[in-house]
């Protein structure tokens, strides 16, 4: 089964109270432009992720706004920044590592969140159906690409009627399989169970 490919940039998920912080009281956020995921969108407020060894400015903000503030960053931007992430599924920060945000207002220091998202499947019940796979599995992608075609193992497959059907991969990811070789044209890989 063919399935999307998206690649996902840096990005940071906050709490109301993280965002208020950093942004002023009553502060919400607006939507620049809606990802497939439905429901969720980048925002127009970009905030600056400070770590040991170096500043990466101007980092996206995601909404809505989530219940745990969460910053999704690449393993090259992990030591750019000058410290080791967990590679984790989105949401699960417990004892991943610590940052400090800095927005217009103010700034946080928080002792878990920052990860390196694990590449993962999102998926309809329909299509997980259509495929044969369930929440949990891990699958195989097969991604044709000019140059640098490659095989993805370690694909978590999450299914919820909330999702739309998409692989989601980071920015060294996508680097390393030439995802981006045709900026016009969606890119699509193949499930291998
Ligand atoms: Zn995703």
């Amino acid at each position: 089964m063919k399935v999307l490919i998206e690649t996902s940039a840096r990005h940071i998920h906050l709490t109301t109270e993280h965002l208020e912080i950093l942004c002023g009281k009553g502060f919400t956020l607006e939507e620049k432009k809606p990802l497939s995921q439905p429901g969720q969108y980048v925002s127009t407020t970009r905030l600056d992720v400070v770590g040991p060894k170096a500043t990466i400015k101007n980092v996206v903000v995601l909404g809505p706004v989530r219940p745990k503030t969460q910053v999704e960053v690449s393993m090259t931007d992990a030591r750019t920044l000058g410290m080791v992430a967990p590679i984790r599924e989105s949401g699960d920060v417990a004892k991943s590592a610590p940052v400090k945000i800095a927005g217009p207002r103010g700034s946080i220091e928080i002792e878990e969140g920052v990860i390196i998202a694990k590449r993962h499947l999102h998926m309809t019940p329909e299509d997980a159906k259509k495929a044969g796979v369930k929440s949990g599995d891990i699958i195989m992608i097969d991604v044709n690409t000019p140059e640098r075609g490659i095989i993805f193992k370690d694909v978590v497959v999450r299914v919820s009627d909330r999702f739309a059907t998409a692989v989601h991969i980071d920015t060294d990811e996508s680097n390393a399989a030439n995802a981006s070789y045709d900026m016009n044209t969606p890119l699509y890989g193949e499930i291998i169970k």
